[in-house]
C-alpha cells in the first residue's frame, strides 16, 4: 500500500472522465427537469439511524457495507451528538426522505427531486464497483397513483434514450404488491424454502427468519435451483395489486417503452410495494444493473414522517459513463500568442474580453513564436491570434486557422464577431 495511491475501491476523476461523467449528469438533469424534477441535495453523511431504518438491519447495505464513525466530541458537540455515530451514504431515497421530513415538504405534495452525487459502500472492488461512486436519482414523493410509476420509469428511459443507451438496457419489471399480497406471499416462500432447508446456502438460511424475499435473488447456485420451483407472487397478488401492475404494464406500453417481466426481481425491505423494475446491461460483465428502483409507499412512515407513498430509482453515474461509446473532446480553445514585450498587455486584455464574449482562451504563457504554436496544436487549439508590434500599431491581429493553416489580419474590434464564425 501506498499513501499516494487513492484508497482502494476509490478514483480520481481525471478531466476526461470527468467530461465523461458531466455529460452522463447533465443530460440526467436535463430529461428529469423535462418531468418536473427539481434538483435538491442532501449531506453526504447523516445519522446511521437514517439508514438503518430506511435500509433495514438485515439489508447487505446496513450488516456489511456502511461507512459508519463516531461522531465524537468537538467543539460545542452536545452529550447526544458525542454518543451518536455517523454514516456516510450508501444511497440517497433514505436522506432525501428524511429531508421531506424534516423540510416540512409534506405541505407541497407533490414532491419531484433530482440528485446526483457520490455515495459510499464498502464492498469489493471491481470493474463498475466502487467504494466511493455516483449516483443521480429521481423521487416522486406523494402520488399513490400508478402514473407515477409510469412517469418515473419514462424518465429513466428517456435519459438512458438520450444517452445514446437504448439499445444497450432492457427494462426488467415486477411488482411485489402489496402489504398484503406481500405477506400472503412470505408465508408461501417461508414454508417453501423451510421445508428445503437443508439445502439452502447459510446466508439463504439466515434470510428465511429475517428476509425471505431477498432468497429470491441469492447468487448462490444451490439456491437458484430451489428459487426455480418456489411459488410465484404473482400467485398471492390480490386483485388490488394486479389491477395496479395492469395500469403501469399499459402505461408503458401506451409509451411504447419495452420491458421485460422478471419474477424474481425483488427488494427486500418491507415498505417496497408494487413497482419493482431495473434497467440492465450485458455489457458491463456482471455489474449489469445501471438503473434500479421501485415504489415505497411505506418508506415515510417508517422513518416517523406522515404516511406517504413515493416511488423513484437511482441510477450508476460510473456504470453508465463507461457504456458511452465516444470520448467527450475538450472544447477547442483559441491561443493568444503575443509576439515580443510590447505586445503582452493588449494580449491580455484581449483574452480577457474574449472570455468575456464566451470564448475558451488559452495565452501561450512563454517561448518562441513556433514553440508556442506547436503548443496550441497539442491543446487542440481552433485558432491561433497572433499580436505583432506592426499588426498592433494598426489596430489588427493575425488570426491563423489551425484546422487550414490559412491566415488573415483582422481588425481589433471585430475578433470576437470573426471568431464566432469559425466552425
Ligand atoms: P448491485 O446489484 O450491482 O450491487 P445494488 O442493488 O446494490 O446493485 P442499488 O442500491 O439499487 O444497487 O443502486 C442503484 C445503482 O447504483 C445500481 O444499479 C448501480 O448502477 C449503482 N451502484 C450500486 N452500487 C455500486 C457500486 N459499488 N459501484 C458503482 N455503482 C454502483
Ligand atoms: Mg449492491
Amino acid at each position: 500500500m501506498s499513501s499516494l495511491q487513492p484508497v482502494r475501491g476509490t478514483h480520481d476523476l481525471l478531466p476526461e472522465a470527468m467530461r465523461r461523467h458531466r455529460a452522463v449528469i447533465d443530460t440526467a438533469r436535463e430529461v428529469a427537469a423535462r418531468y418536473g424534477f427539481q434538483e435538491m441535495a442532501t449531506p453526504i453523511f447523516e445519522f446511521t439511524e437514517v439508514f438503518k431504518r430506511t435500509l433495514g438491519d438485515t439489508s447487505d447495505i446496513v450488516t456489511k457495507e456502511m461507512y459508519t464513525f463516531a461522531m465524537g466530541a468537538g467543539k460545542g458537540s452536545s452529550a447526544d451528538e458525542e454518543g451518536a455515530t455517523i454514516t456516510l451514504r450508501p444511497e440517497n431515497t433514505a436522506g432525501v426522505a428524511r429531508a421531506f421530513i424534516s423540510g416540512g415538504l409534506a405541505q407541497q405534495v407533490p414532491v419531484k427531486a433530482f440528485y446526483a452525487g457520490p455515495m459510499f459502500r464498502h464492498e469489493r472492488p471491481q470493474k463498475g464497483r466502487q467504494r466511493q461512486f455516483h449516483q443521480f436519482g429521481v423521487e416522486l414523493i406523494g402520488v399513490a397513483q400508478p402514473q407515477a410509476d409510469i412517469e418515473v420509469i419514462a424518465c429513466g428511459a428517456h435519459i438512458l434514450e438520450a444517452l445514446g443507451l437504448s439499445d444497450a438496457v432492457t427494462l426488467e419489471l415486477n411488482t411485489l404488491g402489496d402489504p398484503d399480497s406481500r405477506t400472503a406471499y412470505r408465508e408461501a416462500l417461508v414454508a417453501y424454502f423451510s421445508a428445503h432447508h437443508d439445502s439452502l446456502s447459510e446466508d439463504s438460511r439466515d434470510r428465511l427468519t429475517r428476509n425471505p424475499l431477498r432468497i429470491l435473488d441469492s447468487k448462490d447456485e444451490g439456491d437458484r435451483k430451489l428459487v426455480a420451483d418456489a411459488p410465484l407472487f404473482e400467485d398471492y397478488l390480490n386483485a388490488g395489486s394486479r389491477d395496479f401492475f395492469a395500469a403501469v404494464r399499459e402505461g408503458l406500453e401506451s409509451l411504447g417503452i419495452a420491458y421485460r417481466l422478471n419474477p424474481r426481481l425483488v427488494r427486500g425491505l418491507d415498505y417496497y410495494c408494487h413497482t419493482a423494475f431495473e434497467f440492465t446491461t450485458d455489457r458491463l460483465g456482471a455489474q449489469s444493473a445501471v438503473m434500479a428502483g421501485g415504489r415505497y409507499d411505506g418508506l415515510i412512515e417508517t422513518m416517523g414522517g406522515p404516511a406517504t407513498p413515493g416511488v423513484g430509482w437511482a441510477s450508476g453515474i460510473e456504470r453508465l459513463a463507461m457504456l458511452l461509446a465516444e470520448d467527450i473532446p475538450a472544447p477547442r480553445p483559441v491561443v493568444v500568442v503575443p509576439v515580443g514585450e510590447a505586445a503582452q498587455a493588449t494580449a491580455l486584455t484581449v483574452a480577457q474580453d474574449l472570455r468575456h464574449a464566451g470564448f475558451v482562451v488559452e495565452l501561450g504563457y512563454s517561448g518562441n513564436l513556433k514553440k508556442r504554436l506547436q503548443r496550441a496544436n497539442k491543446m487542440n487549439a481552433r485558432a491561433a491570434l497572433l499580436f505583432g508590434e506592426e499588426e498592433l500599431a494598426a489596430g489588427n491581429a493575425t488570426l491563423r486557422d489551425l484546422d487550414s493553416g490559412e491566415q488573415e489580419l483582422v481588425s481589433l474590434n471585430s475578433l470576437a464577431e470573426r471568431l464566432s464564425r469559425l466552425a
